[in-house]
């Protein structure tokens, strides 16, 4: 069994220090060709995808390339809680379509089981590797990492209090890459990773401070790892363009009016989001209410899911025959790859759209 490198609550703590001091350390990349592995952090949102296709349109040898999946909700056996029904079968058809490999990793119950932790340690860690055997990589058992959460993560930047996003996935990323022995060089000889993610810092203030170019919290002496940001510097503008050069479909998300992808119930969703989401899936809608209730907490600390989804409108939402496609692609159908390439493509209703999604 691989040995462990990080717990989460090391890693979330070291997460929160890069993140207040900007402690970033600066690197100058190797010519791209150098690396061993291209990984780009995919999660199939428009930003990650800018990213897919920047490689691409600037040479990189698609070989080296693939895509990792944080999934949020858990493994293939966990019920789905917050993520959108369609995403893993849009990366398929996304690897499919670019000849390369989408990988998935997961925390044990994910979202659900971290949120409903009581008394206990977080969920192990998960991931397949190449030849799609399951690998599990053990959270420790000690009395210091037992705790209870039961508390929805906070609407703040602050990693340690909005808790979701470093434990569902920057520190299953992190695990995986520090575990996975096709990453693990030598002292004379370490192993080279390009990790790419998609920040822009037109997003938040947050990002706005971010490097483009740094040294990866996974970097060992065995590993050389360093994490490039190609679109920092982009435009909303310049991410739709990438789509449409190529005529290329985003996820049903964006065409339902979302701007964000990630979570489909994320906790920074808008009282338009709250209420959109509320019209096309009232069942996760109920669900939600009803883990407020149980926990006695509720996402938005001033008033309930409800009485936010009722602030909200659901006039951005496509009518007609647009909205009924949609709606079966969002929860039905799986994307096949010959989807991926639109006859004529338009901006999605959700493009441009302010609100929703973490800073
Ligand atoms: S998308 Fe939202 S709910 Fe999901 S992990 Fe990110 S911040 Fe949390």
């Amino acid at each position: 069994m691989s040995q462990l490198m990080f717990t989460f609550e090391e890693a979330a703590e070291e997460v929160i220090v890069e993140q207040k001091e900007h402690k970033g350390t600066p690197v100058d990349l190797l010519p791209l060709e150098d690396y061993d592995h291209i990984l780009i952090s995919e999660s199939a949102g428009k930003d990650s995808m800018a990213c897919l296709f920047h490689l691409q349109d600037i040479g990189v040898d698609m070989r080296k390339v693939e895509l990792y999946h944080q999934s949020v909700d858990g493994g293939p056996d966990d019920p789905i809680f917050m993520d959108w029904p369609c995403t893993e079968s849009y990366l398929e058809a996304v690897g499919q379509f670019f000849g390369i490999p989408v990988r998935y990793q997961w925390r044990d119950r994910g979202f659900k089981g971290e949120l409903l932790r009581k008394d206990s340690i977080t969920g192990d860690v998960y991931y397949y590797d190449d030849s799609g055997n399951k690998i599990w990589l053990p959270s420790q058992d000690k009395e210091k990492y037992r705790n209870t959460r039961l508390k929805w993560p906070a609407l703040s930047s602050d990693l340690r209090t909005r808790w979701c996003s470093a434990a569902i996935k920057i520190d299953v990323f992190r695990r995986v890459l520090s575990n996975h022995p096709k990453f693990k060089g030598t002292k004379e000889n370490p192993k080279k990773v390009l990790v790419v993610t998609g920040e822009r810092r037109e997003e938040s203030f947050q990002r706005s401070r971010y490097l483009e170019c740094e040294l990866h919290s996974s970097n060992c002496q065995t590993r050389l790892v360093h994490a490039w940001r190609p679109v920092i510097d982009w435009k909303e503008r310049d991410v739709w363009d990438a789509y449409e050069k190529r005529r290329f479909l985003p996820l049903v998300s964006y065409q339902l009016g979302w701007n964000r992808t990630s979570c489909f119930s994320c906790i920074f969703s808008t009282p338009d989001l709250w209420a959109m989401l509320r019209e096309i899936a009232p069942e996760r809608f109920q669900m939600l209410v009803e883990v407020e209730k149980e926990i006695g907490h509720t996402i938005d600390p001033k008033m309930s899911l409800t009485e936010k989804a009722n602030l909200g409108s659901i006039d951005r939402l496509p009518k007609g025959e647009e909205f009924n496609l949609y709606i079966e692609r969002a929860f039905h159908r799986s994307y096949r790859v010959e989807d991926l390439i639109m006859e004529k493509w338009h901006l999605p209703a959700g493009a441009f759209r302010r609100g929703g999604g973490p800073n």
